[in-house]
């Protein structure tokens, strides 16, 4: 990216710094020091650039069971991020591993406001939340944050690890619970005409979500990007190349415009010895449409909902990071991809699982 000689504003980093490997390997010490490493690597490759951060599941030891409260790991990465964010920002960090601030561009009139969620609060298998109505009342919080960007006409880009709606390669399954799911539809559906754009981690995998109203009317994008390592479960016949991505924005309403996906072909980089990062597609070039605005990303998704639709088999060849061309996604999998693309909540994702016949 750095030899790309592109114009960047700043950069989106969607955390799980730390190995994914068993919990008795790592520490609370090893966690903080990898996510220091990491922090300072970035900082030394881009040392102007404005980084805009989000904690993951892995940024925690025992991995995800990240508090809701303070805690040794919040108040050691707070001190990693201070050179990228305000005192209230960091502030706010301490207390529950979220937080807000606005991003003044040179060269529009309108501020941008980043809210950095700390989903893993949500997260399934974080069982300090269970039972807790709203974990470090981050739901109350970001309710309110939307408001005032309501009220002063700003526009907001929500960031964070875990994504909301369902995993497309798990059938009726989401990555947080399914309360909190239903809690962050409703209010992300309410603040839609504030929200320009959504973007998050954690599934190793790059698919795209759009979420309707309840008149089934587009009204955001989200964007989940794949990882720079790749990952398999065992029940998994894929993994994915290494990918970074690059998106174009409005400067002056910051709605998205295009993204590129660059990646890493790990098994001619391992033959070869050496890494030689390439494009591997432009979204409104490989999809046909002509930005990535809710309804243009909307008009993709029914493209793809096409049965035998060769859009579709680009889509998820691109959902593994062009891992392996051979592998194909067909009738239950291409339910679950189609479904999870264009619903996220659960009436919605329900009806569409039942109608299974109409994707294939
Ligand atoms: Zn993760």
């Amino acid at each position: 990216m750095k030899d790309s000689k592109q114009q960047v504003s700043f950069m989106i980093w969607t955390g799980d710094s730390p190995p994914h490997v068993p919990v008795k390997e790592l520490s609370t010490k090893l966690v903080i020091s990898i996510i220091g490493n990491m922090s300072s690597t970035i900082r030394n490759f881009f040392p102007d650039l404005q980084v805009f951060p989000a904690l993951g599941n892995h940024d925690y030891w025992p991995q995800d069971q990240l508090p809701v409260t303070t805690s040794e790991v919040y108040n050691a990465v707070a001190d990693f991020w201070k050179p990228w964010l305000t005192d209230e920002a960091i502030n706010t960090f301490r207390k529950g591993g979220f937080y807000t601030q606005l991003f003044e561009s040179s060269d529009s009139s309108q501020p941008l406001r980043i809210i950095s969620l700390n989903t893993n609060l949500y997260y399934s298998p974080n069982s300090v939340t269970v039972n807790i109505t709203d974990p470090a009342n981050q739901l109350a919080w970001l309710e309110a944050v939307l408001e005032t960007s309501s009220q002063k006409k700003e526009k907001v880009y929500i960031i964070g690890h875990v994504p909301i709606g369902y995993l497309p390669y798990a059938r009726n399954t989401t990555a947080i619970r399914e309360f909190y799911n239903e809690r962050l539809v409703k209010i992300f559906r309410k603040y839609s005409s504030v929200i320009a754009g959504q973007f998050f981690g954690h599934t190793h995998r790059d698919s795209i979500m759009v979420l309707l109203d309840e008149e089934e009317k587009p009204v955001n994008s989200l964007f989940v990007a794949p990882a720079v390592t790749p990952v398999k479960n065992v029940w998994q016949m894929e993994s994915n190349n290494p990918g970074v991505r690059l998106y174009q924005y409005d400067h002056l309403d910051y709605s998205l415009l295009d993204l590129w996906q660059f990646y890493l072909d790990l098994r001619d980089a391992n033959k070869k010895n050496e890494s030689n990062w390439k494009l591997e597609y432009i979204l409104t070039k490989a999809y046909g449409i002509e930005d990535l605005k809710p309804e243009s990303l909307y008009e993709m998704a029914k493209q793809l909902s096409v049965p035998h639709s060769t859009l579709f088999e680009k889509y998820y060849s691109n959902f593994i990071v062009s891992y392996d061309k051979t592998i194909v996604c067909e009738e239950g999998c291409k339910t679950c991809q189609i479904c999870a693309i264009r619903y996220l909540d659960y009436s919605s994702y329900t009806d569409c699982i039942n109608q299974e016949a109409m994707w294939r």
